[in-house]
């Protein structure tokens, strides 16, 4: 088995929007971001890379290639569910953390999950996605960003030859 750790931070600037966990949520503000910004998604792609030991989202989608400017990070996330597969690994489960005053996910909880769990070719029940504000205190707490943390296991595919 492997375990692996994310996390990632967004400032808000100018939009109308902010997409989490792959769903495009309206907002008074967006985030400053080479991609869409979604801090989850690159949260999870950075602990599924860190649990394989194929380093982070940064040297898969470095943020100087334009291929990726403005890019829907479910792209990334869709890489690393190929990797998954090609070196035999499947996800055990996934429990990610947004880090923010708001916006408020209750309401896109369960879109969330079903993008990801798509993604991942996996069930709903394997990814937990949870929300806590930092109570007003530095950054996050003025409302100047918002952050994520994930971390995920990994066990190898039925059958596979276990290497590690
Ligand atoms: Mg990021």
């Amino acid at each position: 088995m492997r375990v692996g750790i994310g996390y990632d931070v967004h400032a808000f600037g100018p939009g109308e929007h902010v997409t989490l966990g792959g769903e495009r949520i309206a907002y008074a503000q967006g985030v400053v971001a080479h991609s869409d910004g979604d801090v989850l998604l690159h949260a999870l792609c950075d602990a599924l890379l860190g649990a394989m030991g194929l380093g982070d989202i940064g040297q898969h989608f470095p943020d100087t290639d334009a291929r990726w400017k403005g890019a829907d990070s479910r792209v990334f996330l869709r890489h690393c569910a190929e990797q998954l597969h090609k070196h035999r690994w499947r996800l055990v489960n996934a429990d990610l953390t947004l880090i923010a005053e708001s916006p408020r996910i209750g309401p896109h909880r369960a879109a969330m999950q079903a993008h990801i769990a798509s993604d991942l070719g996996c069930g709903t029940d394997r990814v937990n996605i949870k929300a806590t504000t930092s109570e007003g205190l530095g950054a996050l707490g003025r409302k100047e960003g918002l952050a994520a943390q994930a971390i995920v296991l990994l066990a190898r595919m039925k059958g596979a030859a276990d290497g590690h």
